[in-house]
């Protein structure tokens, strides 16, 4: 018997197949649990269950619909124990960051609460004789896929203004990591959200991911994850003419220049890159770009402040815990090989600390050229690349000389050089002075291959609605 089952039509619902993931403690190695993997049956059991409900949930009042969100805030926040601790499990992340996880969720509730009740369309003026207004209508059925590093926050974000528009969801979220969703979805269950509105299928990416993105079903798919499998959803997605938005990955630039509080620069390059889930973070600052004037006094008090983190398991609270999954711990691993050879040993880090468990030191690499691999593509781990630049026009350059565009950031006393950066550098989110600042009401989204769309804020709502133009001949 699986420990967690699919959560299907307000049910605990056990998989058709006898598949299962295997959830390994990332500070142990060990397995956990097995859980019950949906495959193609179990997605489609899922989107039926979905669909019967659009028409209660559409009908029901927004005030109705706020309250329940409101009410499912209060429970995850009452739940915060539990949850951060399952969350915890599943990523391996400190138990702060997981009870953070927890808070943020249940937030994304309580600000989309207060949106069910404000989407409004137009009045637009065609001319005499004519009544014509928009209305923003809920697209149906939304399936919403999900990464392993930030699962309830995540979730969160792209589910509640889907529900708040009006759509009932399918979730499906990582295999690593799924049961945090599961016990959302039986907790709204229980605070009243009608039986169907909120689905979840555990299962492999390409079964129950591939079934629910490509299912002819669903109205509409949020993917959150890797360019790759992005593009995949993406294709699948408008083979039935459905729209999608793509939350992707990052390569993000810190640029810092000699007019900066360097002391402040320094703390701030380090918790963007080491502080947070151990790196594993879509909007990282994977790149240090540094000013040759200050290179060296900067670069050394990064290094003084990365060489102050604690690295233990979740439950001790470090600052950095393990990586998710032994996968990967390979791909750092082989990523840190590849920066020995193309810029020489890193200046700290650059291995495992010496226990079971798949942890990796905060790891440097300084002196980058942009055009490495390691300055190029995401590493999703504790490692950083310093690349030192001359002017701001050469900042501007090499924070845009990447595919991604998910955010940029800039630690600057100048006014003009903090907005000339902003309005240059080519990023869904620019950072000025700070870097993970931003509330669930600043819309978040990708430039290039980033990804497009927005979630968070009114525009998410743009997201998960379409608009209807009715224009009314009244002298008819
Ligand atoms: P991934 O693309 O491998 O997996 C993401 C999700 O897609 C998982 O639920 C997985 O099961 C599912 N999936 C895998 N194959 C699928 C398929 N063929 N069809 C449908 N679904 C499929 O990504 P990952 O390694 O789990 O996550 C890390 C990536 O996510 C990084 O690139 C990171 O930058 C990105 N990310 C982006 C954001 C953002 O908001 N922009 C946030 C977090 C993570």
């Amino acid at each position: 018997m699986s420990e967690t089952e699919l959560f299907i039509h307000g049910e605990s619902t056990p998989a058709a197949g006898e598949a299962t993931l295997t959830l390994v403690d990332p500070a142990t190695g060990e397995e956990v649990v097995q859980v019950a993997a949906g495959t193609e049956a179990d997605v489609d059991e899922a989107v039926a269950s979905a669909r019967d409900a659009v028409t209660d949930w559409t009908g029901m009042s927004t005030e109705d619909r706020a309250e329940l969100f409101f009410e499912l805030s209060d429970a995850l926040l009452e739940r915060e124990d539990e949850l951060a601790t399952l969350e915890m499990e599943d990523t391996g992340k400190p138990i702060s960051q997981a009870r953070s996880g927890v808070r943020s969720c249940a937030r994304y509730f309580e600000y989309y609460a207060g949106i069910t009740d404000k989407i409004r369309g137009d009045s637009i003026p065609v001319g005499d004789g004519y009544v014509d207004y928009t209305v923003r209508e809920p697209l149906g059925v939304t399936g919403h896929i999900i990464p392993w590093n930030f699962p309830l926050n995540i979730l969160g974000r792209t589910i509640a203004p889907s529900l708040a528009s009006g759509n009932t969801v399918v979730i499906k979220p990582d295999e690593h990591t799924p049961r945090t969703a599961v016990e959302v979805a039986k907790i709204a269950h229980e605070v009243g959200f009608p039986p169907g509105t909120i689905n979840v299928v555990p299962g492999h990416g390409s079964r129950a991911g591939a079934a629910l993105s490509s299912h002819p079903d669903i109205d509409g798919v949020s993917f959150t994850g890797s360019v790759e499998t992005g593009i995949e959803v993406a294709k699948s997605a408008v083979s039935n003419v459905n729209p999608v938005h793509l939350e992707l990955g990052g390569k993000s630039p810190l640029a810092v220049f000699p007019d900066a509080d360097l002391e402040a620069a320094a703390e701030t390059a380090v918790d963007a890159i080491f502080g947070r889930n151990a790196g594993q973070v879509c909007t990282a600052a994977s790149r240090l770009l540094v000013h040759e004037d200050i290179h060296d006094e900067l670069v050394d008090l990064v290094v003084e402040r990365a060489g102050e983190l604690s690295i233990a398991a979740g439950p001790d609270d470090p600052d950095i815990g393990p990586l998710v999954s032994e996968d990967q711990l390979d791909r750092v691993q082989s990523y840190v090989d590849v920066g020995r050879s193309e810029v020489g040993e890193p200046i700290i880090g650059g291995t495992s600390p010496d226990r079971s468990g798949y942890f990796f030191e905060p790891t440097i690499f300084d002196d980058v050229d942009n055009q490495t691999r390691i300055a190029q593509e995401e590493i999703f781990g504790p490692v950083l690349a310093v690349i030192e630049f001359a002017d701001e026009r050469e900042a501007i350059e090499l924070s845009n000389d990447v595919e991604y565009g998910l955010v940029a950031g800039v630690f600057t006393s100048d006014l003009g050089r903090a907005h000339r950066y902003a309005r240059e550098v080519q990023a869904g989110r620019v950072f000025v002075n700070d870097w993970f600042a931003g509330g669930k009401n600043a819309p978040f989204g990708g430039y290039k291959s980033s990804g497009f769309g927005r979630e968070k804020g009114l525009e998410a709502i743009d997201s998960f609605t379409q608009t209807k133009n009715v224009c009314a001949n009244i002298e008819f």
